[in-house]
């Protein structure tokens, strides 16, 4: 027997006419690519987006296009998201620091037909407009003054397609499992795979964000996602912000401490999030200007995992509470979050302060488990490393046009390519990508953790883990790190620091200082290219065996 309720189909455009019906006034404010700030309402978002939907049409685009956008967070972005989606066409958004030959390879495996971009962005385009042969116009978002100069055949002016295009444009009417948006995993193995989100998958997983425990966005919020809408759909904060009816603050091109901290204070932000970089460059220009943050109360953390150092820092220097994240672009991007329970809510800050670092349990609509390679199930004992498979209705069954295969196990799960541990109450922690983790004489050593403990020494900047080889253990893990400019640092520091912090059998063995540890195009730490730096390297204890 059916139910009888209305059949309302779960479309994002609904979400915006949410926002701008009952929270209309609310303010979007950004720091546009021109340089001043500038500001606008919800309403005046759904207005302008509906015009670009209407140009959009004119030239064109129908059901199922692709229309990309290259772009930095900026209230323009916004009306595009909300214009390309409204009319039921494919918003693909592309990571503009992916290079040259990846951005043309996912544009042409997309069959991108219009590029919405920032002036920033002209000249790769131009450079490359040869390799892009399904684009037929480029959508500069600027004004008429921005446009000047521009010389990109087939370009187009942003503010002209809104100011010459009608007003009015029934969005919606098509079934609420309609592809509404792109994005392109990182590629960091083989070509980038493309995640292909429905109406249905991003209205449910933003009103899961939304909970108290997750989120908790509420109307009296102003949130700063720093995070781009072009990595993992921005933790979904252009769709739970317009729910929610927040105040909105977006940071452009900057994101070094000095702008974040300008805009945190200067439009009362109560909610951020970003991932561990960018709060460091925040940290570090807080300390050395003696800045406050006045307003802010939350920050979430993910993309990476937490070092210790940030989520104290936070709380004893400025008084704001870190919560730690994980997902990934397949997921929506949200999976889990480290939000207290009320057993540990009841804890003391320092005891609370071990299940904050840990990545959290799971939002509603994510189920999780641990399997070993041959795919049997593993306990939740909060020891046992294992695979983590994942499962709900915003997480991918497959990549764009079928690349990759078939990516779900027999009981539907999608293995995330991380290992983990899942204590019995929930609390998981990611140990590592599957394809980082040392294994050292048949036993797992975690990187990450090894990392965000080293990374807590005063003198280090960056730090990564990776596993060398050696003739006994196969692996042991050797430590880079990357010095605060200035500063200088021994071998025997770093060991000491770590010591009885780590299991005696997880000392690296060996400590290498480099002028930089390189980060790819989501800000994470670039390990394959390490690997590739290092090859020739030999730890100093496989020599010692290798002639013993
Ligand atoms: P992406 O799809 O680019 O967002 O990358 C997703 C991957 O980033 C995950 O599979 C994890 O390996 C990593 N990741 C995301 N959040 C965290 C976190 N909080 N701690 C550790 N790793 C994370």
């Amino acid at each position: 027997m059916l139910g009888l309720m209305q059949n309302w189909p779960l479309t994002v455009d609904k979400i915006l006419d949410h926002a701008a019906n009952w929270h209309g006034d609310r303010e979007i404010v950004s720091r546009s690519l021109e340089g001043p700030i500038v500001r606008q309402t919800w309403a005046q978002t759904q207005a302008r987006a509906k015009r670009i939907s209407n140009a959009l049409k004119g030239l064109g685009i129908r059901v199922g296009d692709r229309v990309a956008t290259l772009a930095w967070n900026t209230g323009r972005h916004v009306e595009t998201w909300y214009a390309i989606m409204g009319m039921g066409a494919v918003c693909h958004t592309l990571n503009p620091r992916l290079f040259a030959d990846q951005l043309c390879y996912i544009i042409n495996h997309a069959e991108d037909r219009i590029i919405f971009t920032d002036v920033t962005f002209l000249p790769i385009l131009a450079e490359n407009r040869a390799r892009m042969p399904t684009v037929e116009h480029f959508v500069v978002m600027t004004d008429r003054e921005g446009m000047k100069g521009v010389t990109l055949p087939d370009a187009l002016c942003f503010e002209d397609l809104v100011d010459q295009s009608a007003p009015d444009f029934e969005w919606g009417g098509f079934d609420e499992n309609t592809a509404s948006s792109l994005c392109y995993t990182s590629g960091t193995t083989g070509h980038p795979k493309g995640v292909l989100y429905s109406h249905r998958s991003n209205f449910l997983h933003t009103l899961s964000t939304l909970g108290v425990d997750v989120m908790g966005l509420s109307g009296r919020d102003t949130v700063l996602p720093v995070v781009p809408m072009f990595h993992a759909n921005a933790w979904a904060l252009a769709f739970s912000c317009a729910a929610a009816g927040c105040k909105l603050v977006l940071p452009g091109a900057k994101m070094d401490g000095a702008s974040v901290h300008e805009l945190l204070e200067s439009e009362g932000v109560t909610f951020s999030a970003a991932v561990p970089t960018v709060w460091l460059g925040l940290l570090q220009h807080l300390r050395a200007t003696g800045g406050k943050l006045s307003t802010l109360k939350r920050v979430v953390i993910g993309g990476s995992a937490v070092p210790e150092a940030i989520v104290r820092g936070f709380r004893d220097e400025f008084g704001v509470d870190v919560t730690h994240a994980w997902g990934m672009t397949e997921m929506s991007p949200m999976g889990t979050i480290s939000s207290p329970t009320a057993k540990v809510a009841a804890m003391s800050a320092d005891e609370q302060l071990r299940y904050k670092l840990k990545q959290g349990r799971p939002i509603l609509g994510v189920e999780m488990k641990l399997v070993d390679d041959a795919g049997h199930r593993l306990p939740h004992d909060g020891t046992t490393f294992g695979r983590l498979m994942v499962k709900g209705p915003a997480i991918s069954s497959g990549y764009f046009k079928g690349d990759g295969g078939q990516i779900l196990d027999e009981g539907g799960f999608f293995d995330t390519g991380d290992v983990a541990t899942i204590e019995p109450d929930g609390y998981m922690q990611i140990t590592d990508r599957a394809k980082d983790v040392i294994k050292s004489g048949g036993e797992w050593i975690s990187t990450i953790e090894i990392e965000n403990i080293a990374v807590g020494h005063e003198k280090a900047a960056v730090a990564a883990v990776i596993g060398a080889y050696h003739p006994k253990w196969d692996e042991r893990p050797l430590l880079l790190v990357q010095l605060k400019p200035g500063a200088q640092a021994t071998l025997e520091e770093f060991l000491q620091f770590l010591e009885g912090k780590i299991a005696k059998w997880w000392m690296p063995d060996d400590v290498v200082f480099v002028d930089e540890i390189p980060l790819g195009g989501t800000g994470k730490i670039d390990k394959k290219l390490i690997r590739e730096r290092m090859k020739d390297y030999v730890l100093p204890t496989a020599k010692v065996t290798a002639t013993a």
